[in-house]
């Protein structure tokens, strides 16, 4: 096991606001873990949406100067004393969500790691994590999708968008995606939606509406926030349900719950995090999608690998709505 220094690449913000406030340092001190701890050398990181919204502010900050980034893949280089560590030891390749990413090292409660299996290669585990988990259990959790249901995805060609798109058509589900260019149709189509739909200048509701009889859709999966929460409401059928998971486009203003009531609607603002909050969920579900993306041969989409030192650029074009699937960073550079 190569030895750990004593200082390391990372990216810290000590206030919100635009990408300028992203600071890329080369000599911030390597976590210790503590008791119950496992210190991750971090291969890739994976760039999410929620990383600008604590960026910006729109999520606050526990304090400054904070370290951004939810979920890496790496090896274990050393662990913490006493405390439970579900058997993971140095030298084991593992995939992580927690909080601290973005760095080339981080100290990260046992719980938030598992394991990868072997045969998984490099960067699937980032590509895969959190965007694959978020799907998978807004299939299985916010809306118990069956085979033939009919369902709405926007942003399908997103990070998140592709996975359930692949999720959906696992399940046989009719999978109606939304995007804004004919190349992100494309790959909406690719990763499996059965019907496309360009936001930016087509009727969504009048095409949900014919292609599922009049009736719309069972499940609306809308990450993109205030722009399309009308519009997904209008889309669903009697008895449907509304996930509102993500403010891609900003946060969905204040509305009257009676207006469920026209259709009997459920609505529901879920987040990952407390569907598997419990360590057997976390691990029950990656160990799922692992076995899925094995079994079904998922592959998943990388945009770009960026270095760390331009996550700044990463940043804006995710939020530029330049990128398609999975955003990585190589902490090394
Ligand atoms: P994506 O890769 O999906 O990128 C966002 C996409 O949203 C863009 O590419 C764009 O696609 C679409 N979009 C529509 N309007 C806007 C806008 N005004 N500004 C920017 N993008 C816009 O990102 P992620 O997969 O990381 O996240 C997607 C959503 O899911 C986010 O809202 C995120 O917060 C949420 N999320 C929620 C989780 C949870 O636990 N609740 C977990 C993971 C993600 P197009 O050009 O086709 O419109």
């Amino acid at each position: 096991m190569a030895s750990v220094p004593q200082t390391m690449k990372g990216v810290i913000i000590e206030k919100t606001g635009g990408t300028e406030v992203l600071q890329h340092k080369t000599d911030l001190p390597v976590p210790q873990p503590k008791d119950g701890e496992v210190l991750v050398k971090n291969d890739f990181v994976g760039v999410n949406f929620i990383d600008t919204y604590f960026r910006s502010g729109l999520y606050p900050a526990p304090s400054f100067p904070y370290v951004l980034g939810r979920e890496a893949e790496g090896t274990i280089v050393k662990t913490g004393g006493a405390g439970d560590l579900y058997g993971l030891k140095e030298g084991d390749k593992v995939v992580w969500m927690n909080t601290g990413a973005y760095g080339e090292y981080t100290a990260v409660p046992a719980e938030k790691v598992v394991k990868v299996p072997d045969s998984l290669p490099p960067k699937v585990g980032a590509a895969s994590l959190l965007q694959g988990l978020t799907a998978l259990t807004l299939i299985r959790e916010a809306h118990h999708v069956q085979k033939g249901d009919w369902v709405l995805v926007h942003a399908a060609a997103g990070g998140t968008g592709q996975w359930l798109c692949k999720l959906l058509k696992s399940v046989g589900a009719n999978t109606i995606a939304t995007a804004s260019t004919p190349e992100k149709l494309e790959l909406a189509t690719k990763a499996g939606a059965s019907h496309v739909i360009n936001y930016s200048h087509e009727d969504v509701k009048a095409k949900v509406l014919e292609l599922t009889g009049g009736k719309g859709v069972i499940a609306v999966f809308d990450g993109v926030g205030k722009s399309t929460f009308d519009l997904s409401l209008s889309c669903l059928a009697r008895k449907g349900s509304m996930l509102s998971f993500g403010n891609a486009s900003g946060a969905v203003e204040p509305f009257a719950i009676s207006r469920l009531s026209a259709k009997n609607v459920r609505l529901m603002r879920p987040t990952l995090f407390n569907f598997i909050a419990e360590r057997h969920e976390f691990e029950s579900y990656t160990k799922e999608l692992f076995d899925m993306i094995i079994k079904d041969n998922l592959e998943p989409s990388i945009h770009e690998v960026y270095p760390l030192s331009e996550v700044g650029r990463a940043q804006n074009d995710l939020e530029g709505r330049k990128t398609t699937g999975k955003l990585l960073l190589d902490p090394t550079k």
